[in-house]
This record gives C-alpha cells, structure tokens and sequence, in this order.
C-alpha cells in the first residue's frame, strides 16, 4: 500500500499551526481547482486536488491527525474516502470553490464532481461507466477590457441533446428490454485500490453500449441513441481578471446522456491589446511625456483600462522611469485582488522648432552652461 506523506503534500511540518496549514491548502486548492485546469490536463489536477484535499481533511481534524501521526497513512487502513472526509471542514474556502463563473456552486458540489460520487450520495452513471455525456470544450476571447473586469457573454455551440420525441429513451414505442449480457448495468465493476481510496471503474458493456437496455423498435429522429445534435445558447459571466488558458466549468452543458450530462469548459483566449500589456494583475504601458514637462514636472493625463487618468510627472523625471497608479490595474475577482498600471516615461523631444523656439533653447543652453547645476538636466 502507497504511503502518502500528508505533510509534504500540503507542504508543511508536522508542528504546523492551523492557520498555516489553512494557507497552505488554500494556496494548492487554488491552483488546483478543478474548473481552472488545462483540458488535457484535467485527471492530473483531479487528482492532485484529491490529494491536497484528503490531506487537508486529516491534518485539519485533531484525531485524524493524531492517528496519521502515529501509523502514517497506510495504518488508517480501512478508512474509506467518506471516513476520512467526514467532519472535514472546508467551509473557510468556499471562496476558492465558488470563484469562477457558471462552475462549482459550493463545497459539496466540488468534491461531489471530484470524487464522482465517492463520497456520500453515489451518483449514477459514473459507476456503471453507463450512458455519460461527453464534456466539450469552447475556446472564447475577450478583449483585455473585458478580462479586466468581467463581462457577460452569449456563446452558441452545438450539443448533444436530449431528444424530445422519446424523451431520451432512444424508443419510438416506449419498450425497452433489460440489456440480457449486463443484467441491465452497463458495465461490469472494477474495484481498484489505491492507499485507502477505492476507485470504481467500470468496463463498457458491448452489447448495449453501456446504455443497460435493448431498444426493439428504435426512435426515428434519434435513431435509439436518445439524443439530437442542437445549438445551445448559453450566457457565460466571465469573472474580471481572468487570463488566457483559464478554464471555466459549465455543469452540465456538455453532451446529454442519461446517466448524467457532461460539462462544458470554457476556454479563456484573451486577445492582446495595442496599448497595454498584461503581467499578472498589473497593466503595462508607454506614455510620451514632452520633454519641458520631464524636466519641469507636472500632471499629464493617461489612458488607462477605466478612462483616462491624472499622473504626477514629478520635476527631472528620466526616460524610461516607471511610475506606478495604484489600483488601475486588473480587478481580478478570483484572487480578491487589484492590480496597479505602471507607466513607462518616454520623453518627447520636438521636432522642427522655430526661431523663437530656438532662440530660447540656446538661451536655455547658455544660462546652463554658467551655471554650477550644468549638468543636473542634461
Ligand atoms: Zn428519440
Ligand atoms: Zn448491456
């Protein structure tokens, strides 16, 4: 049996306090969300958030803990994945879980789609391997105004349905027979343990394709499947401050299945922009400054994501210095936090001056050249 180190999963010593061992699950929690992984990184982040959550679910009880310490994890032995989340208490991140858009709504329904029914309520479907829909994926972009602060978009993709005609029976008729090689299952059980969480999988029955029933006279506008192919319209909120390759979890707007629907993840694309560039939650941009206002020091107002804004251009400021606006970055509503714009000084030096103009820069030059300070501006 694996020995799992709890400790080193969540990073922590074994003297940890429970404040810290919260910040640390928090942390993991966060990059681990499931709604935030990479589609084909999907099962990876499932299951390391598995495993910082069972880790936090015995660090984080005193007897638990008491108990790993004193045989490890493959002493608890028999404990089942419900023993060891019962009387977890994860009610301090129901922040974390319920950060994005459309996904998860609470910590129930995180762990019921991470654990697929391990824990508590069984749901059907995932352990008969039977009719499951299928998750799909949409690529959406944004502009960086948008991922900035959010926004509220209408995407149209196609889905399976359920078929209305036979109400997803797939059976013109309404008869159906038991499938007779799976007695009606879908699938033959595998148990398969692993340190002291039991997976169940399942094979796929060949007969009835998992569906557990034989359709003798077959719907016509489905063909027995169930389903139809149809455009979904959906309403996705996109949270402020979401970034390119973030994934957003639609519940059950993926392909119908009787057994349950798949979900949709929204693939976040954001375009880039001509003015400002993105760094975390900071927007950089380059703003021409004229050169007498370096020099002499002022306000100058500058674009920013919300409009244009004052800035102090304090007296003999440099090219290429970078000033900082508090706040006028992104508002990144996952993380609770704001980000600051920093401007990049570039100094703008005239061109095609006339007499006067000349005239004066000369008298400028020769007033500096008697002065001690000569080379404090130039
Ligand atoms: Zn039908
Ligand atoms: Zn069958």
């Amino acid at each position: 049996m694996n020995e799992k180190d709890y400790y080193k999963i969540l990073g922590v010593n074994k003297n940890t306090t429970k404040d810290d061992l919260k910040q640390a699950y928090r942390k993991l929690a966060m990059q681990y969300h499931p709604d935030r992984s990479p589609s084909d990184k999907k099962k990876e982040y499932e299951e390391k958030f598995k495993e910082i959550s069972e880790a936090y679910a015995v660090l984080s009880n005193d007897d638990k803990k008491a108990q790993y310490d004193r045989v490890g994890s493959a002493g608890m032995g028999n404990a089942s994945q419900e023993d060891i989340f019962r009387n977890a208490d994860f009610s301090d991140f129901q922040d974390v879980f319920s950060g994005y858009g459309g996904g998860f709504g609470s910590v129930d329904e995180i762990f019921k789609g991470v654990f697929r029914g391990g824990m508590g309520k069984q749901r059907s479907g995932y352990e008969t391997g039977g009719d499951t829909g299928e998750d799909l994926e949409y690529t959406l972009s944004v502009n960086l105004k948008e991922s900035a602060f959010g926004t509220e978009k209408e995407i149209r993709f196609f889905h399976n349905a359920k078929c209305k005609v036979c109400n997803g029976t797939g059976s013109k008729d309404g008869s159906r027979t038991v499938c007779d090689k799976c007695h009606g299952r879908g699938a033959v059980q595998i148990h398969r343990r692993a340190g002291f969480i039991t997976f169940t999988s399942a094979q796929t029955c060949p007969k009835c394709h998992g569906t557990g029933v034989i359709i003798q006279s077959p719907c016509w506008t489905c063909h027995g499947t169930g389903k139809v192919k149809e455009e979904a319209k959906v309403k996705v909120r996109v949270p402020g401050g979401v970034n390119t390759g973030d994934n957003l979890k639609m519940t059950g707007y993926g392909n119908y299945g009787a057994d349950g629907s798949g979900d949709l993840y929204i693939k976040i694309n954001v375009t880039d922009d001509n003015f400002f560039k993105r760094k975390g939650d900071n927007i950089y941009c380059n703003v021409k400054i004229p050169f007498t206002l370096a020099i002499l020091g002022g306000k100058i107002e500058v674009p920013t994501l919300q409009g244009t804004a004052s800035l102090n251009i304090s007296e003999g400021t440099q090219p290429g210095t970078t000033l900082r606006m508090k706040d006028l970055g992104i508002h990144n509503e996952m993380r609770n936090h704001t980000g600051d714009q920093f401007v990049v000084a570039e100094i703008e030096i005239p061109k095609g001056l006339n007499e006067m103009q000349k005239k004066l820069l000369i008298e400028f030059d020769e007033e500096m050249k008697k002065s001690k300070n000569k080379f404090k501006f130039w």
